[in-house]
């Protein structure tokens, strides 16, 4: 263990500057570099010839390239842009570098050059953007061979990483096994120290894939010995709260909703109520996709607190989310003809907002509070806190929960979320949790109408969303940018929105939305749009948890082929939310074979679980540290769905070792253990 606490400075070549850029990465000892797994391997393809290469912006390649006149240098809006073109054949490659004007000594006139990176394409101009040179004996040393990428940070290159990792592995390191030999072979793993070594300088995909099953099979494993520890800690907590039944308080509310639950929502309210009113308190995930209509489940739980004389809270992750709740809850009490005590407490409030919201909390001792991070911070204080609700759980850390939850005395816990995920898996990660699906939408709700195009569609969509917006409904538009780059193609908010006014008439307007604006001005907008004063949101992914305006009836997502397929389900999410036909507008703007295919999977179905198992597919083995799902439980290689397997192994052995409880027997196991909860963070679920 020793060897894997010492500073990274002690690995023979780092000095005092690296070890700084080192610790700018979270490295900070031999152990950290070691257990910092490569984000991506990059296999270098052959060289081939400018008219053999493909255009395929997901995928990288080696052209060859003759110099035969020499690079440019020109002074672009923010940078120097150098360019060269090489021409085979007739036909031509442009080569660009932003910030890299030096690159043109590089390229000497008669000389022949390998320059790596992804072909791309605009009108007929077929371009590469920032390739690494290479000359060609030092190409050929590395063709074919699977390389590290790691997580850098500006003046610490990937070469100076892999060669203080190759040091740093060269060392006495004492490396101790901790599965038993039986096991290891039972699953077929890997040995500890050979999987350290292949994770980083693989000598095959197969030897890759095979060190990675075995960390996969640890993450799960520690993981879930982990939950399970906690887990007897905290089982069964006494309910000491005296709720007052529900039948009394919620019947009559029902009868007042201007719709009727789903069977599986009135389910799941029973569970809850069960719950508030049984021996011990609630710990329960009510998970249901996007639109199934978890709020107003949360929002009878806390008007049973409520009315009860007890406090409750429910927390969001983003501001956006919490204001909306907020409106939400005080619609609610309109409805329903309820007089209670709503309290917002979100960090962009004032400092004299906040001191009103927390005297609130001291004074309204039945106070249902909703907010952000806000609630868990040191001033938050309650009194008589019974239920605390984590809205969109998977945005937040084992340790955010159980703050929340130790604002009061073993408070009912509710926990919801949408990320979609079948119940033999929850059941495992989430295993100290109760769990309550809404496994189906509103029947009023129609299916959303989808499809996948490319950009010539553009003008009939604008056509579309006119008609839409001038029928009283509202649309979203998603760029992947918010300003213009010089660095990265794609659609910007910004501009978006200048461009898109032109296309509409006056009547029907437009707003924007960006992660770069001020939380009052998100709050702003995004209110303006709940009160349908904007018609047209053309956003960044912002939106893309949470958000609730019904009236919403077209998505257009820009660029769709550069997200994720779980995202931009959850994007998809935003609309279908009310009872009018929805529509969701995929433009795919690359022309590569693979993203079309791709995203037909979201044509296909509206099945989020689905998707998820899908995008995953098709990304294939050599993929799979790159884009993580968005918003699941973050491993740092585990992947749940793709992993299920590994999962499923590593629950059967994590329940056995713990019924066993017998870690003195076995020091690595609980230095192992021990390290995996010290990084515990990591892991959130
Ligand atoms: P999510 O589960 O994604 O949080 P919400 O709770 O925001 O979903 O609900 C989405 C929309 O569906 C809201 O406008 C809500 O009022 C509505 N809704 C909830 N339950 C029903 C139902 N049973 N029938 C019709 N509409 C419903
Ligand atoms: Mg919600």
């Amino acid at each position: 263990m020793d060897a894997l606490t010492q500073p990274i400075r002690s690995v023979k070549g780092v000095g005092a500057k690296t070890e700084q850029l080192f610790q700018k990465t979270g490295v900070y000892t031999t152990g950290d570099i070691l257990f910092r797994f490569p984000r991506e391997y990059t296999k270098y393809p052959k060289a081939v010839e400018i008219p053999e290469a493909l255009v395929d912006t997901n995928k990288k390649q080696a052209v060859l390239l003759r110099v035969e006149s020499p690079a440019t240098v020109k002074n672009g809006k923010k940078m120097p842009v150098t360019v060269i073109t090489g021409k085979r054949a007739g036909v031509a490659m442009e080569f660009v570098w932003f910030r890299m004007p030096y690159v043109k000594s590089t390229l000497k006139n008669g000389e022949t050059f390998i320059l790596y990176g992804a072909v791309q394409t605009k009108g007929a101009r077929r371009f590469m953007e920032q390739p690494v040179i290479y000359a060609p004996e030092k190409y050929a040393q590395i063709e074919g061979t699977l390389q590290p990428v790691y997580g850098l940070t500006a003046g610490l290159s990937n070469h100076i990483y892999k060669k203080t990792l190759r040091q740093a592995l060269l060392q006495d390191l004492q490396l101790k096994e901790c599965f038993a030999k039986d096991l290891l072979e039972k699953y077929g793993l890997m040995g500890y120290e050979q999987a350290l070594y292949q994770i980083h300088f693989p000598e095959s995909m197969k030897t890759l894939l095979e060190a990675r099953r075995r960390f996969v099979f640890e993450e799960f494993f520690f993981f879930l010995l982990a939950m399970q520890k906690s887990k007897t800690q905290n089982l069964k907590k006494k309910n000491e709260f005296a709720f007052q039944p529900p039948d009394v308080l919620i019947d009559p509310l029902l009868k007042k909703l201007p719709f009727q639950l789903t069977d599986p929502q009135l389910r799941a309210l029973n569970d809850i109520q069960n719950d508030m009113h049984g021996p011990y308190v609630m710990q329960r995930l009510l998970q249901g996709d996007v639109g199934s209509g978890k709020t107003i489940l949360a929002f009878l739980a806390m008007y049973v607190a409520a009315a009860s004389g007890y406090q409750s809270a429910i927390m969001a992750p983003t501001e956006v989310l919490a204001r909306q709740h907020y409106e939400t809850y005080c619609e609610y009490c309109k409805l329903f003809g309820i007089k209670a005590h709503i309290i917002l407490l979100t960090g962009s409030m004032t400092a004299r907002q906040k001191r009103s919201a927390y005297e609130s909390m001291q004074l309204f001792k039945d106070a249902m509070v909703i907010g952000t991070h806000a609630l868990i911070q040191e001033r938050a204080v309650y009194e008589n806190l019974s239920l605390v609700v984590t809205d969109e759980q998977h945005r937040f850390g084992v340790r955010q929960r159980e703050t929340l939850a130790d604002k009061g005395i073993d408070p009912h816990v509710l926990v919801m979320s949408a990320t979609p995920i079948p119940r033999t898996l929850a059941v495992i990660l989430y295993g100290d949790l109760d769990i309550s699906v809404i496994d189906k939408l509103p029947a009023t709700r129609l299916p959303i109408k989808n499809c996948v195009v490319g950009i010539g569609y553009r003008e009939k969509s604008y056509e579309f969303i006119k008609k839409q917006a001038l029928a009283g409904h509202q649309a979203y538009v998603i760029c992947p940018l918010v300003e213009p780059s010089e660095a990265v193609e794609g659609e910007n908010v910004i501009e978006y929105e200048q461009k898109l006014r032109q296309a509409l008439p006056k009547e029907v307007t437009t707003g924007i939305l960006h992660g770069k604006m001020r939380p009052e001005q998100k709050t702003q907008v995004m209110e303006a749009f709940a009160a349908n004063e904007i018609h047209v949101l053309v956003s960044t992914t912002v939106v893309e948890v949470g958000v609730n305006v019904p009236n919403a009836t077209v998505m257009m997502i820009e660029d769709a082929q550069r997200f994720g397929l779980a995202q931009l389900h959850q994007l998809r999410g935003r609309v279908g939310r009310g009872d009018a036909q929805s529509y969701c507008i995929f433009i795919n703007t690359s022309d590569a074979p693979g993203a079309g295919e791709r995203l037909a999977v979201l044509n296909k179905t509206n099945d989020g679980f689905y998707i998820a198992s899908e995008d995953l597919k098709m990304r294939g083995p050599g993929d799979f540290f790159g884009i993580r799902q968005s918003g699941d439980m973050q491993f740092q290689l585990a992947d749940i769905y793709q992993d299920a397997e590994v999962l499923q192994l590593a629950s059967v052995e994590a329940k056995r070792y713990s019924d066993r409880l017998s870690f003195s027997e076995n020091e690595p196991l609980r230095q192992r253990l021990e390290q995996y909860l010290g990084g515990r963070d990591k892991i959130s679920i």
